[in-house]
This record gives structure tokens, sequence and C-alpha cells, in this order.
């Protein structure tokens, strides 16, 4: 079998992958030049390919992707109009499939949990998410779907970095767990979130779970409330995919069983249609920064396969 190659490439570094008999990988700090870019992937995968013909290279990135593997715009590197599909695909000689880092992420997770109907939300600056259907990433018109972060869970509500109001990334991410905790903090001195955290600039995503844990009411209401409007986003997707289950990346993630227990208690006690069937499954990743290499891998086999089974 020939070799697949994955690419992941990331506002900071870009990491390179090579599946044959082992495998092998590489990252670099990502050029903020396309040509570059183009050139040092095809550099780090000819070196990690040791002259094998590769069956095809899978690519996550940041940004809008189209089916053509053509990306809008990459966020952070401020890439316009990047055919990065076409330009690699000449380049190597082989065949390249292109999706969002988002989706990447989600397939690869999807994978490693034997699972093949999951969503995935990774709750970070934003909320980002990938739907897999069937083993494969819904892609949805023009592969632009799975924008689950912007489904509206509170009519004219918070306002979203989106310019809508009230969608799941405006309650649901680590910046809106952020800002409510520092909100919590200013209404209440006598809060204990001070005395974990007495420079309010310094905040995170953990402050107010470690002071709920401490019996603080004010971080109570702070994370009773994120497990509310969280909750209420994976009981929409429940409702609308059905599936096995629903996977939770970012650094929220990492209260594990602290958060996912009470999310299960959450969706089981308003949940629609289970009654005889097994409930979704709400679970913490487990890829980590790897995710998107492995389900770059993972895209280009199955568009491979797919390509061979044609007639
Ligand atoms: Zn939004």
């Amino acid at each position: 079998m020939r070799p697949f190659a994955g690419v992941d490439i990331g506002g900071t570094m870009t990491k390179v992958g090579v599946l044959g008999e082992n495998f092998e990988s590489a990252s670099f700090c990502t050029p903020h030049d396309k040509d570059r870019l183009i050139l040092e992937i095809c550099k780090e995968i000819l070196k990690l390919s040791h002259g094998k013909t590769l069956e095809g290279v899978g690519v996550g990135c940041p940004g809008a992707v189209d089916p053509n593997g053509k990306v809008d715009f990459m966020p952070n590197l401020d890439f316009e109009d990047f055919d990065i599909g076409a330009l690699l695909k000449r380049e190597l000689q082989t065949n390249v499939a292109v999706t969002n880092d988002a989706n990447a992420a989600a397939l690869a997770e999807c994978k490693r949990n034997d699972f093949s109907d999951a969503v995935m939300l990774t709750l970070g600056t934003g909320v980002g998410s990938g739907i897999i259907i069937g083993g494969k990433i819904y892609e949805g018109a023009n592969g632009k779907a799975a924008e689950l972060g912007h489904m509206i869970i509170e009519a004219d509500g918070r306002r979203c970095g989106c310019g809508m109001k009230g969608c799941l990334e405006a309650y649901a991410s680590a910046s809106a767990l952020i800002a409510q905790t520092k909100r919590a903090m200013e209404a209440d001195r006598s809060s204990f979130m001070w005395e974990l955290c007495p420079d309010i600039n310094a905040v995170d995503g953990k402050v107010a779970f470690e002071a709920e844990k401490l019996g603080d009411r004010a971080a109570k209401e702070v994370v009773e409330e994120y497990i509310k409007y969280l909750g209420t986003g994976i009981i929409n997707i429940c409702n609308i995919f059905r599936p096995e289950a629903v996977i939770i990346g970012g650094g929220v993630s990492n209260q594990g069983e602290y958060l996912l227990g009470r999310l299960r208690n959450f969706c089981l006690a308003r949940e629609y249609g289970y009654k005889n069937a097994p409930h979704p499954q709400i679970i913490k990743a487990r890829l980590g920064s790897l995710a998107g290499l492995y389900g770059a891998i993972e895209l280009i086999k199955y568009k491979s396969e797919e390509r061979n089974e044609r007639p």
C-alpha cells in the first residue's frame, strides 16, 4: 500500500505526517507567505515519504474551505483565496483533499473512538465544530457546513463575535466563560474567586470551576449557567443528528468528569426520543493537538477509497 500524507496548518505551527509502514511526523513554524508555506509542506512530505509514491495528501487548515480545496480566508495568517488543494496537487503530483481543521479533528476523534456518527465541539476562543456522518465529514453545500458554534440558543441573547445575538459561542466558548467569571467577580467582591485570582486580567477558564469546588456561591452560578447553555447546545445537536457521541475538546474539557457528568445529567433530563435507545455519549476528546494531523490522514484515506471504488 502506498503511504498517505497529512498536513495540519496552524496559525503558529504546521504539522506534517506520513503514514506508510510506520508513522513519521515533523513540524515547522508556519510561514506567513503562501508560496513559502507550500514549499515547506512539500519539502517535509518528500523527506518523510523517503522517495515512495504517495497515495494522496490530506490537509486540515483554519478557515472556510470549498470542495475543490480552495480556502476563502485563513484567519491568523490573513491568506485570502488560497488555492492550496490545486497548488499541492501540482507540486506533489498526487491526490489532495482539504478540509477545515475542526472537521479534521472531529474525524480523528471519531475514528479513535470507533464511532461512525459523532459531533465534536471544541471550546476555546470560539466554539469549533465538526460533524461526522457514516464515518465521513459532513461537508454541506459548498463545503461550509458545521458552524454549530453559531446555532442560536437564546433569541436576542448575548452578542456573538459573528455579529449575531444569542449564538452558542457567546455562552459556551472559553472566552464566554472567562467574561462571565469576571462579571461575577466584579459583582461580588467577597467571592473566593478573588483569592484564587487576585488579578482579574489573569482570569482563565478554570477559576470559576475551582472556586465552585470550594463552595463559592458566585462561582457556582457561573458554572451552572455555563452548563445550562452548553447543555442546551448539546441537546439541539442530539435532536438534529442523533449521534453516537458528542465529543468535547478544548481547554474547558480538562475539567473532565466534573463537567461531563453534569452535562450528561442536564441532557438526560431534557432529551427526546431515547426511551428504548442508547443515549448519546458525552466524552472528552483524547487526541489533543495531534487530532488535526490524524484527521487530515483519515480524510485522504477515505477519499482515496471512494476514488478506487468508482467504476
Ligand atoms: Zn455567532
